[in-house]
């Protein structure tokens, strides 16, 4: 095999558990990694935990435990959330395992040696009951945003990273790898308002705070955020180590997912350390748009977190991994709404897909005693189904390498949709009271359920446990990649009574309804009970 593919999710801060925001990456990344491993790929995928920083220690203190056992707690948190959502990460890194520790200390060494990080001064504004800098921005009144404490100006001894060094390759590589920064637009946005205007060089180093990796020549320094954290693709491949083999076999990656806000991040500092450290560039860093509930950004402070394991345990795994991938084109903000979740189990994952299974096999049933094979006995309006199941994968192929996901999805969905519409043009229900017809009726349920076998198998990556419903559904072999295209000579033998895939969801709304007018009879029959008496009454006197 010498197809590879390494894809990374950002490290995530652990200060407090995880939400649907970081699912919401962690899906897609999870998805484009089944794909391709599907697809042959031999596949790396990469998650963790940034671990470091003033912020964790500060959280830890205010919580009386070690800013180890503070954030130990959170990532086991992580782990059965991802687990939850069948995530089939590689490694998860977090950058307090020892190897990461190790590589960064050496990363820093290496780039010292060769000139590209040097001692300076770091002056910024301190607060010291929470022992934190703050930029002039993060000030309210020019007060600490936490503890409303006034700042100073506090100038501390810091090494600071080159990166002027580096601008002008910068720039032209950039320019030359168009594919680089993704989507487009931010592109633009880097070379414009970061790169051109002149690269200011970084702190890399703070000795106000414990809670990081210690410089290894020079102890009161702790390494400080962004060699740390983006060194963890490379620590996860073991760079710097003896063993060599995941670094020649997936080095460079072929793509970081990472939320907009730090693109900046991973296409300034991040390829500069590699040019630094002379090795090859990632193909292309993706920078995906922000998941928003109900219109506002995601905190416990605005009283909109809900632990995503809610969704997952009142509507399954993949309703959530399905709206996450559908619902948002890749690349832009989306809104999340429970409601929008509802409508989209039931608009697409019980309507189209589960229906047209449950159909399919009812038919099967009926008429067929569940045993389908291909009677062959084709008509011109088989042609454009068949045509679409045999063109699909292709067509997937090319939305996942160019990370449109959602749209892999729509694409997909069309196929179920136009065998809803084939049943219905072909209408089997009348077929099934003609004898000679008998053939024409199997081929046309041996050509569904071709279709069914042919989109679940793209849909695998994207929803796991409701893929494999379908294959014991089907009892079909045939579920590898190579076989996503129309195959002639399959058997099918379905079970009696399968169970739905997804049953339809009521909103609270329409429970609400549905609540509101079994009131309304009640009362209304009550009422004209009540009136039994006097229509009585008044029947008695006109007979009188
Ligand atoms: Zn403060």
């Amino acid at each position: 095999m010498n197809k590879k593919f390494y894809i990374t999710t950002p490290i995530y801060y652990p200060s407090a558990n995880f939400h649907i925001g970081h699912c919401y990456c962690t899906i897609v990344s999870d998805a484009i990694a089944r794909y391709k491993r599907l697809d042959g790929f031999d596949t790396f995928f990469l998650t963790g935990s940034d671990e470091h920083g003033q912020k964790i220690a500060k959280k830890a203190r205010e919580a009386g435990v070690t800013p180890k056992e503070y954030v130990d707690k959170i990532v086991d948190n992580a782990k059965d959330l991802w687990k939850k959502l069948d995530i089939s990460y590689d490694r998860f890194i977090r950058t307090t395992d020892i190897d990461h520790v190790k590589c960064v200390q050496l990363i820093f060494k290496k780039l010292y040696d060769k000139g590209d990080i040097y001692k300076g001064e770091y002056q910024g504004l301190y607060c010291t009951p929470c022992e934190s800098f703050w930029t002039e921005a993060q000030l309210v009144d020019g007060k600490c945003t936490d503890c409303g404490w006034d700042v100073q100006l506090v100038k501390e001894e810091a090494y600071f990273f080159k990166l002027s060094n580096y601008q002008s390759k910068l720039e032209k590589f950039i320019e030359t790898h168009p594919d680089f920064i993704q989507p487009e637009s931010r592109k633009n946005e880097m070379l414009n308002n970061f790169i051109r205007p002149g690269l200011e060089d970084l702190c890399v180093s703070r000795t106000s705070f414990k809670w990081g990796i210690p410089v290894t020549f020079d102890k009161d320094h702790v390494v400080y955020v962004w060699i740390d954290a983006l060194a963890n693709y490379l620590t996860a491949l073991g760079y710097g180590t003896d063993d060599t083999t995941l670094m020649d076999k997936y080095w460079p990656a072929d793509v970081h997912i990472v939320g907009k806000e730090i693109v900046r991040f991973h296409t300034i500092i991040w390829p500069i350390m590699l040019m630094a450290l002379d090795l090859p560039l990632p193909k292309k860093v993706f920078g995906h748009g922000w998941l928003i509930i109900d219109g506002g950004k995601i905190s416990k402070s605005l009283g909109n977190y809900k632990d995503p394991r809610e969704y997952i345990e009142k509507y399954g795994k993949d309703a959530v991994r399905y709206y996450a991938l559908r619902e948002i084109p890749f690349g832009n903000d989306g809104n999340f709404s429970e409601n929008a979740l509802i409508s989209r189990i039931n608009s697409d994952l019980a309507n189209i897909w589960g229906n047209l299974v449950s159909r399919t096999v009812g038919m099967a049933n009926k008429y067929f005693d569940g045993s389908v094979k291909n009677k062959k006995c084709n008509e011109e309006v088989d042609n454009n189904l068949i045509n679409e199941i045999n063109s699909l994968k292709s067509k997937a192929d090319k939305l996942v390498d160019e990370l449109q996901i959602s749209r892999v999805l729509e694409c997909t969905f069309d196929v179920l949709r136009l065998c809803n519409k084939y049943i219905d043009d072909t209408m089997p229900w009348v077929l099934a009271k003609d004898e000679t017809k008998k053939d024409r009726l199997e081929t046309i349920l041996y050509n569904l359920f071709e279709a069914i076998r042919v989109t679940n198998i793209i849909l695998m990556p994207f929803m796991p446990e409701s893929t494999q419903k379908v294959i014991s559904i089907l009892h079909t072999t045939k579920n590898g990649f190579e076989d996503a295209h129309y195959i002639d000579d399959e058997i099918f033998t379905v079970d009696n009574t399968p169970k739905p895939l997804f049953e339809r969801i009521q909103s609270e709304w329409s429970r609400f309804y549905f609540t509101f007018r079994q009131i309304l009879a009640i009362i209304t029959l009550v009422i004209i009970c009540l009136q039994i008496p006097t229509v009585i009454y008044l029947v008695n006197t006109i007979m009188k």
